[in-house]
């Protein structure tokens, strides 16, 4: 049975080429880039709580990955390091295999160098990751610059990985075709890095959507001190979720379901041509959903009438915290 040097040596170590010293020592070192500041964030992930223990392990490497990836993005972060604490319950090298392969696929992928961790036995499955980015001074895309008058962005299509888990535990009924679109997005979400980066100087204020559209862009507008007012029929669906569009259960995956990794974005009117632009360099879908008004409340209007939030996102702590989900 391998010791837990063995399985660091063996799943964890990878050679470094930015950084000065990886894994191996009491601590990895690395410089920064003049003119910079550094991007800071963890993230953690239980078994039964942010994923099924029965998922792939591969797929719980990339989410580990990606939703602190997602993080560095929300603040237009260039991705640089990252850091793996994890506690496993026994020392499964099938699952390591899988896990190292997802993880280091996906910081591959953003140039994110691997340089250091803590691995530990416990009795359920947890990652902890920290990851680093860089952006340059000043040009971080915070939560509080949102202001009145400046247009609300979405990327891509909200609501996908919240219908998934819906249909996973029988709350909706997705057909394969709809299923297949949409359990990727749960199971392998794309942080949306290259927009973050994109969107420097450019974002009023920015945030990603873990915990559900509504919370998170609540988020924006508190640390703001602003409300918005957004219109339902221009929040961007997929296929499948305006297949189901008229099921209230379908709605709330729209408006309140975690796990999306897009990013909500403010921005000035006087932007829009600049965005329509990294849009369509991106090949990524940006939609303009809504705009800040003052005040703090948030209004979705469907059909012109202020919709009723059942809830507004995903809450640990709160009373709709059952099963996986949120970030
Ligand atoms: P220490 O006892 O000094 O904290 P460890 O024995 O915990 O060191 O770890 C040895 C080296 O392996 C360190 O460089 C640490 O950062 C790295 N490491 C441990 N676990 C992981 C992991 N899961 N992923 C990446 N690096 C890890
Ligand atoms: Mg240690």
């Amino acid at each position: 049975m391998p010791g837990e040097f063995e399985l660091i040596a063996r799943y964890f170590a990878r050679p470094v080429t930015r950084a000065r010293l990886g894994v191996g020592d009491d601590c990895a070192l690395f410089g920064s880039t003049p003119g910079h500041e550094w991007a800071i964030t963890t993230d953690m992930l239980i078994a039964g709580r942010h994923f099924f223990p029965s998922d792939g392990p591969g797929t719980i490497g990339h989410k580990a990955m990606a939703v602190n990836l997602s993080d560095l993005a929300a603040m237009g972060a260039t991705p640089r390091y990252a850091l793996l604490a994890i506690a496993l319950p026994s020392d499964d090298e099938k699952f390591l295999r899988g896990f190292a392969g997802g993880f280091f696929g996906l910081a591959q992928k953003y140039g994110v160098e691997v340089i250091g961790g803590d691995t530990t036995r416990g009795g359920l499955l947890t990652l902890s990751v920290t990851a680093l980015g860089e952006v340059p001074e000043g040009q971080a895309l915070r939560r509080d610059g949102a202001r009145v008058g400046d247009d609300v962005w979405v990327s891509g299509t909200l609501g996908d990985a919240a219908l998934a888990l819906a249909h996973h535990q029988g709350g909706l009924q997705l057909t394969t075709e709809e299923a297949v679109a949409c359990f990727p997005r749960l199971y392998v979400p794309t942080p949306r890095i290259e927009l973050g980066i994109a969107l420097r100087g450019i974002a009023t204020a920015c945030i990603d959507v873990s915990d559900g559209f509504a919370a998170d862009l609540g988020h924006v507008l508190e640390c703001s001190g602003v409300g918005a007012q957004v219109t339902f029929e221009a929040l961007p669906l997929s296929a499948a979720a305006a297949a189901h569009v008229e099921e209230p259960a379908a709605r709330d995956c729209v408006l309140a379901g975690g796990d999306d990794y897009e990013l909500v974005f403010t921005a000035p009117p006087d932007r829009r041509l600049q965005i329509d632009k990294i849009a369509e360099s991106l090949g990524l879908r940006l939609s303009r959903v809504g705009s800040i008004v003052a005040g703090s409340d948030l209004a979705v209007l469907r059909a012109g009438e202020p919709m009723i939030l059942a809830r507004t996102g995903f809450d640990h702590f709160g009373s709709a915290s059952a099963g996986p989900g949120g970030g």
